[in-house]
């Protein structure tokens, strides 16, 4: 695909149970030109995910292979699993010009910003309340009591660590939220600093 911008990776954060794959399925239906960057996991598949797809899912002694063998630009552990962006996934979507989404936590953000090796936009999707928060991941029905609590205590980790981002957006009406993030990217791909050198046909001499 041709592309009118350099491109670049935008990075979404969220607490579990926020909205954050919600709102990134709307992105990709409103908005041409995304690459979703598929993560490796040691954590089990839920019912519907599909390899390749959702994440990549292998067991923890293929991950420490491929941690050992510096295949991933960031990695982490998350709720017990081990979670990581690879550097092949991340090279093809820019290499085809897509904008690439990488769906990764804020120690992940934390830890491609700081390799420097990447034009990053970050986004970090906040709850409009923890009771809110709460009563999503209920409504979700797809973890236990303790897991819910574990996801609420780790939210608060989370939350604190918002300010590190370019943007917050607070998913609370849902489209509203999906028109903010759709608004991002497009604010992003018109940037002068990613738009300048596609457009110096328009001005050879300069
Ligand atoms: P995450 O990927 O962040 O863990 P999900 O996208 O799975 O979260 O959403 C968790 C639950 O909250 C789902 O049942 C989803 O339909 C619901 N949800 C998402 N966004 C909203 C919203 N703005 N208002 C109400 N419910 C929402
Ligand atoms: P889940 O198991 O619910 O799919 O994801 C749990 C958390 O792991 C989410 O916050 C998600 O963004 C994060 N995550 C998924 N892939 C990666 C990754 O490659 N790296 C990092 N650091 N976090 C990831």
């Amino acid at each position: 695909m041709s592309s009118d911008h350099t491109p670049f990776l935008l990075v979404v954060s969220a607490p579990s149970g926020c909205g954050k794959t919600t709102l990134l399925k709307g992105l990709f239906e409103g908005v041409d030109g995304l690459g979703v960057s598929v993560s490796h996991t040691t954590r089990k598949p839920r019912s519907g995910e599909k390899e390749g797809v959702d994440y990549h899912f292998v067991s923890q002694p293929c991950f420490t292979q491929m941690q050992n063998a510096k295949q991933f630009v960031e990695f982490a552990c998350v709720h017990d699993n081990s979670y990581g962006t690879s550097r092949g996934s991340i090279g093809k979507l820019l290499d085809d010009g897509l904008d690439g989404v990488l769906d990764i936590d804020v120690q992940g953000m934390e830890e491609i910003k700081l390799t420097g090796m990447f034009d990053l936009v970050s986004v970090f999707i906040m709850p409009p309340s923890m009771e809110e928060l709460e009563s999503r991941l209920r409504k979700r029905q797809t973890d236990s009591d303790a897991v819910i609590r574990r996801r609420l205590e780790n939210a608060v980790s989370e939350i604190r660590k918002a300010h590190l981002y370019d943007y917050i957006v607070v998913n609370d009406n849902l489209s509203a939220a999906r028109e903010n993030l759709a608004a991002i990217v497009l604010a992003e791909r018109s940037r002068a600093s990613r738009t300048f050198l596609s457009l110096q046909h328009l001005v050879p001499f300069v």
